[in-house]
């Protein structure tokens, strides 16, 4: 309905927006603006799409979008902030089944032989064949991602003898039948040799996720998140639509990134983490019961108020638990009454703490904590020896010190908040239980840590009181 020239400005204007929006979700004081762009990007490259590119059967669109959008809706709608990585996991698993269905109706377009012929068929079915390939990884890697963020799967890695070769077998046989695909495209066929790759290609996706490590889902998470990018650039290439290329690209290279920045904060190397075989629960002296560590001091909530007003230094280390508690809001409260009595009260963030990116950055933005005391791990770790109190609300391998002192510990060689240092630690949980790496925790054992049992929200409800 509009013209191709309507449709290149409004595509370049939302490939703008959209580099506008990452920059902007890259700062908490920017984030809200960044959404914005987003939005207002991803609108106008819908309308484009839809007014320019689509030319009949209008009727089916609508359906389908009506049918999406409200599915979407409600989903985003229903969802609890502690299911967020898995709406975000099953949501990457459909970009990438969305690849391989364009892949293969690209692939069974009548058109697809008139239109192109010698090297542009030879491309196009190489394009063809690579989207398809990356979408089926990352449509199965990110159901199964979903099913171990979501414990319907277990967090232990499956570690298949002789997996590396496994690995390499289905990688071998990709290649061969991309080879025959193409061969036999150009006479027509073709269909056998794409529909083998893409069972290996789901295979290989279950197999890279469920030999990944509890403790190691972090890096899976963006790397899905990039994968979901390159099959939608894939996508674009296929349809041939610059936007979905350019998109897909922003989004893969920023998942990428961002993989790359988990990886570090781990202390993993990427490859290593993609063979797999981390967090693999550990030897005996990090998954060790409870009861060979020693006894626990437990306090109760009067107790904490009083050592949390006689302190000068707070540090607050937020975890899953927080998020699961909804605790957020108390927490913002019991730090404004600390402020106000003079006490100097900081956040320690961990770059993996709960379950996805930026996840306790997002709940304490959500209960207004001024950002300028929410600080990141490294530029507070060396402040402990200084800090009177450490709260450690509901985390656990994000302050375990076995992972710096244990070398058979599924977290071995991840940095940690060393709030052992500080003069007291107070842990709050609910019971003994292990963290999403499923190592027992020496810190709930030392001399200087008091252990304030209970749901975070409802303890920190009574200490906020009590205060
Ligand atoms: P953990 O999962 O290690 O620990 C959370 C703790 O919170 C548990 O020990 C639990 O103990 C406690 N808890 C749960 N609910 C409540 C509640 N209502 N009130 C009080 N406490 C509660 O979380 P961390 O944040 O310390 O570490 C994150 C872990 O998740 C790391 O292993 C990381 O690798 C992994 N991960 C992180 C991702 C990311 O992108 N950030 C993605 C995927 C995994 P109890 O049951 O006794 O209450």
């Amino acid at each position: 309905m509009i013209n191709e020239g309507i449709v290149n400005v409004s595509y370049i204007i939302a490939t703008i927006l959209f580099i506008l929006a990452l920059g902007g979700l890259s700062n908490q004081e920017t984030a809200r603006r960044g959404n914005w762009y987003g939005i207002i990007g991803m609108a106008i490259a819908l309308l484009a799409t839809i007014f320019g590119e689509v030319t009949a059967q209008y009727e089916k669109l609508i359906v389908a979008l009506l049918v999406g959008g409200s599915v979407g809706l409600l989903l985003a709608r229903r969802v609890q902030m502690t299911q967020m990585p898995e709406l975000v996991a099953i949501l990457h698993s459909l970009v990438g089944l969305a690849a391989v269905a364009v892949g293969f109706a690209n692939f069974m377009d009548p058109g697809r032989l008139v239109h192109y012929t010698g090297v542009e068929l030879t491309i196009h079915d190489i394009e063809t064949y690579i989207g398809v390939l990356i979408g089926a990884v990352t449509f199965s890697g990110s159901v199964i991602a979903f099913g171990k963020l979501s414990g319907r799967i277990s967090g232990n890695p499956l570690l298949l003898p002789a997996r590396h070769w496994l690995n390499l077998l289905l990688l071998l046989g990709s290649i061969y039948y991309g080879y025959a695909f193409v061969a036999q495209s150009v006479e027509g066929g073709g269909m056998l040799p794409l529909i083998i790759m893409t069972v290996l290609a789901l295979l290989f996706g279950i197999h890279m996720v469920m030999a990944i490590g509890g403790a190691d889902m972090p890096v899976v998470v963006s790397m899905l998140n990039s994968y979901s990018g390159w099959a939608a650039s894939a996508t674009g290439f296929m349809l041939g639509n610059d936007l979905l290329i350019v998109t897909g690209a922003l989004v893969g290279s920023s998942g990428a990134i961002l993989s790359y920045i988990m990886c570090r904060a781990m202390n993993r190397r990427f490859l290593a983490v993609i063979a797999g075989g981390f967090g693999t629960g550990g030897g005996a002296s990090a998954s060790g019961d409870a009861a060979d560590q020693g006894e626990v001091v437990p306090v109760d909530t009067s107790e904490t108020a009083a050592l949390l007003s006689n302190a000068r230094e707070v540090m607050i280390i937020p975890g899953y638990g927080m998020a699961v508690a909804q605790a957020q809001h108390t927490v913002f409260e019991i730090t404004r009454t600390l402020r106000e009595k003079g006490v100097n009260v900081r956040f320690g963030i961990h770059p993996v703490a709960g379950r996805m990116p930026g996840h306790m950055n997002v709940l304490l933005a959500e209960a207004k904590v001024p950002y300028d005391i929410v600080f990141e791990m490294d530029e507070v770790n060396d402040d402990f020896p200084n800090v009177d109190v450490s709260v450690v609300i509901g985390a656990n391998d994000i302050v375990n010190p076995s992972a710096l002192t244990d070398p058979d510990s599924p977290i071995a060689g991840m940095p940690v908040l060393e709030c052992w240092k500080g003069t007291t630690s107070i842990v709050l949980k609910r019971s003994m239980a292990t963290g999403y790496a499923g190592v027992q925790n020496p810190l709930f054992f030392l001399e200087n840590t008091r252990m304030l049992f209970g749901d975070a929200k409802a303890t920190l409800d009574e200490v906020l009181k009590a205060l």
